[in-house]
């Protein structure tokens, strides 16, 4: 039996405008009630340009909603065009940061290096790395996805200290799985959640494994948010395309009625 808080937060990518982001905010609030707010973290994750809008929502109607950004520069300011740094983050009241999706990996070729380097100016800027790792299919099909994991996670965490990984939350994202609505098995999901605090206990010790959130990422809905969460190792999930719909994502965090 775990004690660990689940969270569930919703990755909005690059999708609405602000005046689209307050109104799913609206729409959010409206549909959780205090209690099952209280029971589930909820998050949502808009896009940079959507972060003061969402923050006047939250912060107007004191909603229990947190909110946080998809990514972050590694360097803390300057000459650095177009990039993010944390503690402007910090300042619109995110208190989450998306850290090393798959599609930053893909698209802009992050590294397992900078993932680290960015995850660390994460905790300076005092902001809570939610950090995604996962293989791809090719991997998957080789049977070589907890090693390869496993590895990432190694890499991820390099430098941090105790504190910082128990409070850091790990996104357990099959590759394979995100936006193909093709999901893992909750057996899937297990083996690697699993795998990844099997090497935190092995790393840092019991008490900081234990600590650790895990979630999983991959075509989540409220039709199989139930089975996923009832595996021991996995404490939430990131979700994609069904954050974007509020009721939807609603009944996602409504998950244990
Ligand atoms: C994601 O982008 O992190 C994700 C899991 O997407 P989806 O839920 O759409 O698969």
């Amino acid at each position: 039996m775990t004690t660990r808080k689940p969270i569930i937060a919703g990755n909005w990518k690059m999708n609405l405008n602000h005046f689209e982001a307050n109104l799913l905010v609206q729409k959010l609030a409206a549909s959780l009630n205090p209690g099952q707010l209280e029971a589930v973290e909820t998050v949502v994750l808009p896009p940079f340009t959507d972060l003061r809008t969402v923050q006047t929502a939250v912060d107007g109607d004191k909603l229990a909603i947190a909110y946080g950004a998809q990514d972050i520069s590694q360097h803390a300011g300057g000459a650095y065009t177009g990039e993010i740094a944390g503690s402007m983050l910090a300042k619109l009241g995110c208190t989450y940061v998306v850290i090393g999706h798959s599609e930053r990996r893909e698209y802009h070729d992050e590294s397992d290096e900078l993932v680290n380097a960015k995850i660390k100016a994460a905790f300076t800027a005092g902001l809570t790395p939610i950090f995604c790792c996962g293989e791809g299919l090719d991997i998957r099909e080789a049977g070589n996805q907890v090693s390869h994991v496993v590895a990432q996670v190694d890499a991820g965490l390099d430098g941090l200290k105790e504190d910082q990984i128990k409070q850091i939350v790990i996104a357990y994202e099959p590759v394979w799985a995100i936006g193909t609505g093709k999901t893992a098995t909750p057996d899937d999901a297990q083996e690697v959640c699993g795998a990844i605090r099997a090497r935190l206990t092995e790393k840092f010790g019991a008490e900081v494994a234990e600590a650790v959130r895990i979630q999983y990422g991959g075509s989540v809905k409220a039709a199989n948010i139930a089975s996923i969460m009832a595996q021991p190792d996995v404490d939430g999930a990131l979700v994609g395309g069904a954050s974007l719909d509020a009721e939807e994502f609603a009944s996602i965090v409504r998950f244990p009625e």
